[in-house]
């Protein structure tokens, strides 16, 4: 399986730089059986991908991962999304009763109290929920980009998680914001209000404010936060990142990053 998987990566990587973003994810899909799972945060990369993905009718699951802290902003553009293609994009919510816990243990907005708080808050909300819409899947798609932060310049077009067995592939790995906000222009993309407005990258609504003039796409996430921890554990090639453990948890956020 693990050697399968490796093999697939492999050649996934020396086919996708030649190939456009809808070339991609249709040879993703081509050669990947069984489910594939496109994780939207709706941001401008996944904007384009969603487009990519209902105009060519193409069979991978759209879900996003509703925090309940998310911008009103994000949920009008959820559900313009939704109209405009006639799609359905399912959300993956916390648990309950984990989220309750959360509340009592921390106060509604705890995660700006310590580092720790803000990562029990995003594990709660956000990993826990990524896991069980992984659950099962082939192949997991996201919308990072080399040039968004220094931890993104080392990554691939795709990579193995082990952990999960799949493989996890981002179609637009080598492209420039401006060449993404041109096509959602050229293309009638519908993207979030907020982007025009300083927010080029954009989470849950406590947890994000717009940049300054200078500061680089991420800053304005976690701002409070040393800038070498703002880390919440979506993406990660750590195979710690599925486990419960606590030792593993503590890996997971270290070496993560959205
Ligand atoms: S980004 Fe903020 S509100 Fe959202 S899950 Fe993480 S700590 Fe909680």
């Amino acid at each position: 399986m693990s050697a399968a998987l490796d093999a697939r990566v492999e050649a996934l990587n020396a086919a996708f730089p030649a190939m456009s973003p809808l070339e991609r994810l249709q040879h993703l899909r081509e050669t990947v059986p069984g489910r594939i799972v496109f994780t939207t945060s709706l941001g401008i990369e996944d904007q384009m991908l969603t487009h990519l993905i209902f105009t060519n009718a193409l069979k991978i699951e759209v879900v996003t991962l509703d925090t309940g802290r998310l911008f009103p902003e994000t949920y009008t553009l959820w559900q313009e999304t939704e109209e405009k293609y006639g799609r359905r994009i399912k959300a993956k919510y916390p648990q309950a009763d984990a989220l309750e816990s959360l509340i009592d243990d921390q106060g509604i907005n705890g995660f700006y109290f310590a580092p720790e708080l803000r990562k029990a808050c995003c594990g709660v909300r956000k990993v826990e929920p990524l896991n069980r819409a992984l659950e099962g899947a082939s192949a997991w798609i996201a919308g990072l980009r080399r040039d968004q932060s220094a931890n993104r310049e080392s990554m691939e077009f795709a990579s193995a998680d082990h952990a999960r067995g799949l493989v996890k592939a981002n179609p637009l790995f080598d492209w420039t914001r401006a060449e993404i906000a041109a096509f959602t222009a050229r293309h009638g993309v519908p993207v979030n209000a907020l982007h025009g407005r300083g927010f080029l990258s954009i989470g849950c609504a406590p947890c994000t404010r717009a940049i300054r003039p200078g500061e680089v796409e991420r800053a304005g996430r976690w701002w409070w936060e040393d800038e070498t921890r703002r880390e919440c554990g979506l993406h990660v090639d750590d195979p710690a990142a599925v486990s419960d453990t606590e030792e593993a948890k503590a890996a997971l956020f270290e070496r993560a990053d959205i």
